[in-house]
C-alpha cells in the first residue's frame, strides 16, 4: 500500500467510526469470544508476499471486532470510562501521519511549546497554582513511577542513580490499602521493595488514610532507624473511590520534610468543575500530582497530565545526556523527555489542544457533571428497590451496591453471577471489586456519548436479570 492509495482508505474508516459510533448500542458491551477463539482465526506465519488492503479491512471486521470490547459503548459503566472523543480522534490521526519524535525541543518545536501551554491552560482549569509545571506522561503508572524515583533521589541526596540501592539507608513509602496497584510496582521498580511500603489504615466514608495513623508509622520507622521517604495519597481510589484528605496528609508529610505525591487519575479530570474541589482539598501544598485526560475527558489513551511543583528535581533524577541528545546553545528550552522514563515520546498535546477548543470547558464540565447525576439518581434507586443495598455512596460518578436477597446464604458468589449474567447479556457492562472482604458490583458513568436513557437502562436490565438468579 502506497501513500496514494490513502485518500481511498482514509475515507473508507472515516466512514466506518462514523457507522461504528451510530451503531454501537447495538453491539453486545463487553466481547463475547472465549479464550483462543480469535486467535485461532489469525494466520499462524506472517505472509512473505503482500496483500491487498481490502483483504486486511476485511479480516479486521470479520475477525477482529467481535473480539473487541467497546469501551465507546455508551453504556459501558465497568472500570473507568477510556474515552476518545471524536476531536481527539482527529488530533491523533494528524499525529499519527506525521509520527514525529518529540523528545527533544528540537525534534519537534511546536510539540513541546504545545505541551508546555496545554499543560498550563489544565492546571488553571482544574484550579492548580501555577506553582505546578505539568508534563505529559505515557500514563499514570509512568507519572507515579517518576514521582517514587524523585523522592527516592531527593531522600538518599542524589546517590541512587549513581551508587546503586545496596548500602543505602533503608526508604520508606506510606499508601492507604484503596492506592492503585500501579503504586506498588513503582515501588517494586524502584528498588524499594514491597516491604517498605507501609499501609496506613484508613477511616470515614470516604476510606481515607488517618493522619494520626501516618505520623505515628513515620515516628515509629525514624525510631527504628529507617528512612522516610514520601507519601502517595490518592483522590478516588481505583475500587470504591476513596479520598484521603489531602490537606492532612500533606501536613503530617512537610512536618517530616517528605514528598507527597496524589493520584487522582481518574477523579482529577473531574475538577474542572469547582464543587468537586472539595474532594482533593490541600492539592496546592503536594509535591506532585497526575490525573488521566485518557480517562474520563476524552483524550483517548494515552495522556496522563503529571503537576510537579520542583521540574528540577524530576529532571535531576531522570534526565541523561549522552552526547547525541544535547542540543548546543539552546537555552531555556525544554526537553520533555527530561521529565519521563520513556526517551521517545508521541505529540500527545494537540489531543487536548483539539478537546478543549471543540468542546470549551464548559461543555466538558457538563458532560461530568451530567454523569454523576445521573449516576447519582440510579444509586437512589437501586436504595430504593427491595434486596439492593448501596455498599459505598457515591464519589463523583463511582459507587457500588449489593444484590442480597432475604435468605441467601452466599452472598459473594450471588453477585459474581449477578456481574457475570450481566455482562453476558451484552446490553451493560459492570464489573465487581471487594470492600471489606466482601465482593460488591461496581458502577460508574463516565461514557462520552452516555445519556441519561443508558443509565437508566442500567437498572432495568439490573434489576430483570437479578430477578432470574
Ligand atoms: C487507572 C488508574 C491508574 C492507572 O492508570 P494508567 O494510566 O493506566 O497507568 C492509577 N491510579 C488510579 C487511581 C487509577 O484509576
Amino acid at each position: 500500500m502506497r501513500w496514494t492509495d490513502f485518500p481511498k482508505w482514509g475515507r473508507y474508516v472515516a466512514d466506518w467510526a462514523a457507522d461504528y459510533h451510530a451503531g454501537l448500542r447495538t453491539r453486545p458491551v463487553r466481547a463475547q469470544t472465549k479464550p483462543g477463539e480469535i486467535a485461532a482465526q489469525l494466520a499462524a506465519n506472517a505472509p512473505e508476499q503482500g496483500q491487498p488492503v481490502e483483504e486486511v479491512i476485511a479480516d479486521f471486521e470479520r475477525i477482529v471486532l467481535p473480539g473487541i470490547t467497546h469501551w465507546q459503548h455508551p453504556r459501558f459503566f465497568a472500570y473507568f470510562p477510556s474515552n476518545a472523543s471524536p476531536a481527539a480522534v482527529l488530533a491523533d490521526f494528524f499525529t499519527t501521519v506525521m509520527a514525529p519524535q518529540c523528545m527533544l525541543w528540537q525534534t519537534s518545536p511546536a510539540a513541546t511549546e504545545m505541551e508546555t501551554r496545554m499543560m498550563g491552560w489544565l492546571r488553571d482549569a482544574l484550579g492548580l497554582p501555577t506553582a505546578f509545571h505539568g508534563v505529559i506522561q505515557d500514563s499514570a503508572s509512568g507519572a507515579t513511577l517518576a514521582a517514587v524515583l524523585t523522592m527516592r533521589e531527593r531522600t538518599l541526596n542524589w546517590a541512587g542513580n549513581q551508587q546503586g540501592l545496596s548500602g543505602q539507608a533503608r526508604l520508606r513509602v506510606y499508601a492507604s490499602e484503596e492506592v492503585h496497584s500501579s503504586v506498588d510496582r513503582a515501588i517494586w521498580i524502584a528498588g524499594i521493595g514491597q516491604d517498605n511500603l507501609v499501609r496506613i489504615p484508613t477511616h470515614g466514608p470516604l476510606r481515607a488514610m488517618d493522619p494520626a495513623a501516618l505520623d505515628a508509622a513515620i515516628k515509629a520507622d525514624i525510631a527504628a532507624g529507617h528512612t522516610p521517604a514520601g507519601v502517595i495519597a490518592c483522590t478516588g481510589g481505583t475500587g470504591t473511590g476513596a479520598c484521603d484528605d489531602i490537606s492532612a496528609v500533606c501536613d503530617v508529610a512537610a512536618d517530616h520534610g517528605l514528598y507527597t505525591h496524589v493520584d487522582a487519575a481518574w477523579a482529577g479530570s473531574a475538577m474542572l468543575c469547582e464543587e468537586f474541589r472539595t474532594l482533593w482539598a490541600g492539592v496546592e501544598k503536594a509535591d506532585s500530582v497526575v490525573l488521566n485526560p485518557h480517562k474520563w475527558m476524552g483524550t483517548q489513551f494515552d495522556l496522563s497530565a503529571h503537576f510537579v511543583r520542583a521540574p528540577e528535581d524530576l529532571t535531576r533524577t531522570l534526565a541523561i545526556q549522552p552526547e547525541y541528545l544535547k542540543t548546543h546553545g539552546k537555552d531555556g528550552i525544554i526537553n520533555y523527555s527530561e521529565w519521563s522514563v520513556p526517551l521517545g515520546r508521541r505529540f500527545r498535546a494537540l489531543k487536548l489542544w483539539f478537546l478543549f477548543r471543540t468542546y470549551g470547558l464548559e461543555g466538558l464540565r457538563t458532560m461530568l457533571r451530567n454523569h454523576v447525576a445521573w449516576s447519582e439518581e440510579l444509586c437512589a434507586r437501586l436504595r430504593e428497590t427491595p434486596d439492593f443495598e448501596i455498599i459505598t455512596p457515591p464519589v463523583l460518578s463511582l459507587f457500588t451496591f449489593r444484590y442480597a436477597p432475604r435468605g441467601a446464604s452466599d452472598l459473594d458468589t450471588l453477585n459474581q453471577r449477578l456481574v457475570d449474567t450481566v455482562n453476558d447479556d451484552g446490553r451493560i457492562y459492570i464489573t465487581q471489586t471487594r470492600t471489606q472482604g466482601a465482593l460488591v458490583i461496581r458502577f460508574q458513568a463516565g461514557q462520552f456519548d452516555a445519556t441519561r436513557d443508558d443509565v437508566v437502562m442500567a437498572y432495568d436490565v439490573i434489576t430483570e436479570l437479578a430477578a432470574t438468579l
